[in-house]
């Protein structure tokens, strides 16, 4: 007999959550990103003691059918993919069939959810990745999922949370990014009862920045579009006045994703020139379209870095755009106009 087994799925989700759940916000994350992918138009979070204590999302989505329920929660189970083809061209938020098992896997989550509109749906709980009840019950179309206790059985990874301010600063962060990237869905986020964030989901952006920094700032944001052959631009860019002293005010979105990129980033401040001060940064949201195909999102389990594969042609197509706003605003004087 050789040394080597199979790990067991239940050990296999505990060391999947290790790289997939680090934090309250991870499992924000994957819950609303899978409220939009049930194509939702309302997503409510509501969180408690910075989501350490309860994380709950609710939507008004497609909701999971009874004989799927179950499976949702075990491992590379997905709804999304199906061939490795399918990777390629990827056009939903997730599609590794990784985070309700991994959530599941670390926390006690009850799921109520229907799938049609009978008003019946299921409710199922589960403890530490095991199933402790599984039952019809009264329930509108859409989701329910409530995360209590995270990390009540990984003590170690319990021990290394930080400060409720601290992690409810990274769930506020990632649920202003969503609402910027997505205008056409009404979000809200609760904390401890209070409400952090409430958007219209009208499906105006400058609507969406101004629940999100306020409306004096998005007063002075200015429009910004473009186009190439393969990628398409739209959003909204600070005036040059109006600057921060970090980059955290840049949102870009490609294909509906919330991203960071670097090169990207520089090319938004390629575009200011000289306009800006050293060492300050425009507030922006970028919102990229593309075919599926240019974009590798497979890079990382958070996803947050992409890959372009026509990256010259997207990087002058952002510069000449923030270029071209910007210069515009400059040949009209305020308070006049041009001589
Ligand atoms: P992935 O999102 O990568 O497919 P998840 O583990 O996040 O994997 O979810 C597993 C499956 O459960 C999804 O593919 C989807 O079919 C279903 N699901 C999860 N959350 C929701 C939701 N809020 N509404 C509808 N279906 C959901
Ligand atoms: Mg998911």
């Amino acid at each position: 007999m050789g040394k080597i087994t199979i790990l067991d799925e239940h050990i296999a989700n505990q060391i999947a959550a290790g790289e997939v759940v680090e934090r309250p916000s991870s499992v924000v994350k994957e819950l609303v990103e899978n409220a939009v992918d049930a194509g939702s138009t309302r997503v409510d979070v509501s969180i408690e003691e910075g989501g350490l204590q309860l994380i709950r999302v609710t939507d008004n989505g497609g909701g999971i059918e009874e004989d799927d329920v179950e499976a949702a929660f075990f491992r590379h189970a997905t709804s999304k993919i199906a061939t490795s083809q399918d990777l390629f061209s990827i056009r939903t938020l997730g599609f590794r069939g990784e985070a309700l098992p991994s959530i599941a896997a670390v926390s006690k989550v009850e799921c109520l959810t229907s799938a049609g509109s009978t008003g019946l749906g299921t409710r199922l709980r589960i403890e530490g990745g095991t199933v402790r009840l599984k039952e019809d019950a009264a329930a509108q179309r859409g989701t329910d999922l409530s995360v209590r206790e995270l990390f009540y059985n990984t003590p170690a990874r319990l021990k290394y949370m930080k400060t409720v301010q601290t992690e409810l600063g990274h769930v506020t962060d990632y649920m202003y990014r969503l609402a910027l990237a997505y205008p056409n869905i009404a979000f809200t986020l609760k904390h401890n009862g209070h409400v952090l964030l409430q958007t219209l989901g009208s499906g105006d952006l400058l609507q969406a920045v101004a629940a999100v920094y306020g409306s004096s700032l998005a007063k002075s944001m200015l429009k910004i579009e473009g186009e190439t052959l393969d990628y398409k631009l739209e959003g909204l860019i600070s005036k040059p006045e109006l600057t921060r002293a970090n980059r955290g005010g840049i949102t870009t979105v490609i294909n509906g994703r919330y991203i960071r990129s670097f090169p990207v980033n520089q090319a938004l401040l390629q575009g200011y020139h000289t306009l800006l001060p050293i060492g300050r940064f425009p507030v922006a949201v970028l919102h990229l379209t593309m075919d599926p195909t240019l974009v590798d999102v497979n890079v990382h389990p958070a996803k947050l870095e992409v890959r372009f594969s026509k990256e010259p042609e997207l990087i002058a197509l952002i510069e000449n755009a923030v270029r071209e706003t910007l210069g515009r605003q400059r040949l009209i004087p305020q308070g006049g106009a041009p001589a």
